[in-house]
């Protein structure tokens, strides 16, 4: 069934074809995606979560539409990063991943994010990673050298580039032959064969495994290729990250996967535009860096922050800033206020579908490519004809879909002139003293505010 009691169309802009496309389970059953997730060598930044979030906001809109699901992100817990960084800490890859693995839970919960069907981890599945490398090796794709390394030929597999639609000046073939990259990052300048697994090195310290090709670890683009042949198989519905993992890492698992086990691998890839800090890309020693806690210790809530994050449409660049905090507390309060104390349906419930009254709109602009940004348009263009119960499913439903918990509804803020006016008025009843306490009662009038008398105390509401 799902919302408005037909099975949603969800379209969504697919990173391949460059086209909107209709999502439709290859199996006619679920919906089968896998998200990159999280390095997990430090906390992660709203940068990352606007990518996780938008991620969940498909799910949800899916699911909601009445579409099951399967779900899966990984844990990146060996790479160049996590390794460095847990030998600089003097503590193992296991224990030092642990503790950032469990965070990004905790912010995940914190934003409301659905917990993956599956979330297998990258160290866990070395087995997994060599057998995929072997199956390389054999057909031609791959080849060892010198070092105890193996790399990827990208001049085996003529598919090469075409996700990240590199020109032919980037993919000049001839000049990659003898090009190797070794770290698991590079730009698109430097296209060349890339590293499936790394022969030992002293600063891997103890993190090593046995291979054909001797002692080793596994390179980073590997571990999804491996871990989606596990758990999705060879051809599955969708394939997701930020903007950023589209060369090398996506360019790199599709060779990857079609020449080792064939398939289609995705069918459709979504990824979602960069989330920029006062103008400029997050990092650390621009001061643009910004965790939950960061923000928390500011005294915002993730709730909030999820807000910032789905104001925006997923495909449009994203400018986060303090006012835009301040601005989601505002619209947040508005819908509490036109909530009225109703309380939410619960998820399931809402999946099952029904009329949504006035805000079927607002669905269909999340229906329409995730348009994140149009539905709360919708949502706040709509807000005073909310009567029926259908309406307010609707709203409910919306705000479902996006994942948004509203906060309890607050009493008014009395700014302190006002209370210290009151304070003086009930002073003066209480000595009987009637001609100040009505001077009192008249200055709050003026100013918009009246007093309710209680045996022994008041209260001062807006008039
Ligand atoms: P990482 O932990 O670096 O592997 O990244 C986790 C996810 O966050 C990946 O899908 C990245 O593409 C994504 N990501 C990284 N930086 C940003 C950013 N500034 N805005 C949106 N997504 C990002
Ligand atoms: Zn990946």
């Amino acid at each position: 069934m799902g919302w408005g009691g037909n099975a949603a169309r969800v379209r969504l802009f697919d990173t391949l074809t460059r086209e909107v496309v209709p999502l439709e389970p290859v199996d006619g059953k679920s919906f089968r995606f896998y998200c990159c997730g999280p390095t997990v060598y430090g906390p992660a930044h709203i940068g990352n979560f606007r990518t996780f979030v938008m991620q969940d906001v498909l799910r949800r809109v899916l699911e909601l539409g009445g579409m099951k699901t399967k779900h899966v992100r990984n844990i990146t817990d060996v790479d160049d990063k996590t390794i460095r960084d847990s030998v600089a800490a003097g503590r193992t890859l296991k224990e030092f991943t642990a503790q950032w693995r469990d965070k990004f839970h905790d912010d995940c919960v914190s934003l409301n994010c659905l917990k993956p069907h599956v979330e297998p981890s990258a160290v866990e599945h070395v087995p997994e990673q060599i057998a995929m490398i072997e199956e390389l090796v054999e057909k031609g794709h791959a080849y060892a050298s010198g070092d105890g390394s193996v790399y990827f030929k990208i001049s085996s597999f003529p598919e090469y580039g075409k996700l990240s639609r590199l020109d032919t000046r980037e993919l000049d073939l001839g000049k990659t032959q003898n090009a190797r990259a070794n770290s698991d990052e590079y730009e698109k300048d430097n296209v060349a064969d890339f590293v499936l697994w790394k022969g030992r090195r002293e600063e891997d310290g103890s993190n090593f495994w046995e291979s054909p090709w001797g002692q080793g670890r596994p390179g980073w683009h590997l571990e999804c290729s491996a871990m989606i042949l596990k758990y999705l198989g060879k051809s599955f519905d969708l394939h997701s990250g930020g903007e950023d993992l589209v060369f090398p890492h996506h360019e790199n698992e599709l060779a990857q996967s079609k020449c080792s086990c064939g398939g289609d691998f995705a069918r459709h890839w979504f990824h979602s535009t960069h989330l920029l800090v006062n103008g400029k890309k997050m990092a650390k020693s621009s001061g643009t860096l910004y965790t939950l806690g960061d923000l928390a210790e500011e005294g915002w809530s993730a709730m909030e922050v999820r807000y910032v994050l789905v104001g925006a449409n997923y495909r449009k660049q994203l400018n986060f800033t303090i006012e835009s905090l301040h601005a989601a507390r505002e619209a947040m309060g508005k819908l509490a206020r036109a909530a009225d104390g109703r309380v939410a349906p619960g998820y399931r419930e809402l999946a099952k579908g029904g009329d949504l009254g006035v805000f079927a709109r607002a669905v269909e602009k999340l229906n329409e490519d995730l348009n994140t940004a149009a539905a709360l348009g919708e949502l706040f263009g709509n807000l005073k004809k909310a009567e029926s119960e259908a309406d307010w499913r609707g709203f409910f439903t919306v705000l479902a879909a996006l994942g948004l918990v509203l906060p309890e509804p607050e009493g008014v803020e009395v700014p302190g002139e006002i209370s210290e006016l009151a304070r003086l008025r009930w002073e003066a009843r209480q000595s009987k003293d009637w001609e100040a306490s009505d001077r009192y009662r008249d200055e709050l009038a003026a100013k918009g505010w009246v007093v309710k008398d209680g045996r022994d105390s008041y209260e001062v509401e807006p008039a």
